[in-house]
């Protein structure tokens, strides 16, 4: 029976980890650790300066007080499984879509990436949409990738980010293999003026904007496929070891 360790950055409480939790349960053992507070765009970040504290849940299900997603992969597979490896680390599903060069400050991605420097093939799950998310269906959708590669398995160093339409799962027209895309909106800042005086700053993500060239993760889940980018721990950018040669002496 596989073993299927799950986090999200929305938070334990979320609705999202729930349907995947649910949707996962019939294929294996399902333990999940997460964040006790949304930490959406928290990145990869692991905490060091502070001590941690698990809560139980129920079985199998626990929350990490102050803990980030990359944390609760740590403390799920070192403490809570006691080292025993997972088949399987997946994060979410987002309420909101991880696509384009948001994937970097990902939460959600970045629990998909610590189980991956663990050494376990991991999926991040996300849903293109805000509000109104149909979490029960979009998990149908999740079940079906966690079906495949459970059976096919994936290759080293090798972690996948996926984004589902908002859709009922019987309208989804299929599965895409899709490249990273590229934004195209900016964070607008906004300026607040505290009671006593000081400057503050918000920053927000104003609304969806991904250029919509075929073949990339936003290009499918706008044309309603479920996008599947496969990703890599290793940044290397090998194409410039080669045109910038001149540095090496
Ligand atoms: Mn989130």
């Amino acid at each position: 029976m596989p073993l299927i360790l799950i986090t999200n950055d929305d938070g334990y409480f979320s609705e999202g980890i729930k349907a995947l939790r649910e949707a996962l349960s019939s294929l294996g053992r399902v333990v999940v650790v997460a964040p006790d507070r949304n930490l959406s765009g928290v990145g990869h970040s692991l905490t060091f300066t502070m001590p941690l504290r698990l809560r139980k849940v129920e079985e199998d299900f626990y929350a990490v007080v102050d803990g980030t997603p990359a944390d609760c992969i740590h403390l799920g597979y070192h403490v809570i499984l006691e080292g025993e490896k997972p088949d399987l680390v997946c994060a979410g599903i987002n309420e909101g879509p991880n696509l384009g060069e948001d994937i970097t400050y990902s939460g959600t991605v970045s629990g998909a990436m610590e189980g991956r420097i663990l050494g376990i093939p991991s999926i991040a799950f996300s849903a293109f949409g805000r509000g109104d998310i149909m979490f029960n269906e979009v998990a149908k959708s999740c079940k079906r990738v966690v079906e495949k590669v459970l059976d096919q398995g994936m290759p080293e160093d090798t972690y996948l980010n996926v984004n589902v339409p908002n859709l009922s799962h019987g309208e989804v027209k299929g599965i895409r293999l899709t490249r990273q895309g590229k934004r195209e909106y900016r964070e607008k800042v906004f300026r607040y003026i505290a009671p006593y005086g000081e400057s503050l700053y918000w920053i927000a993500a104003e609304e969806f904007g991904w250029s919509p060239e075929e073949g990339t993760d936003y290009w499918a889940v706008l044309n309603g496929y479920i996008s599947v980018t496969p990703l890599q721990l290793d940044l290397t950018n090998y194409r410039a070891i080669r045109e910038i040669k001149f540095i090496e002496e």
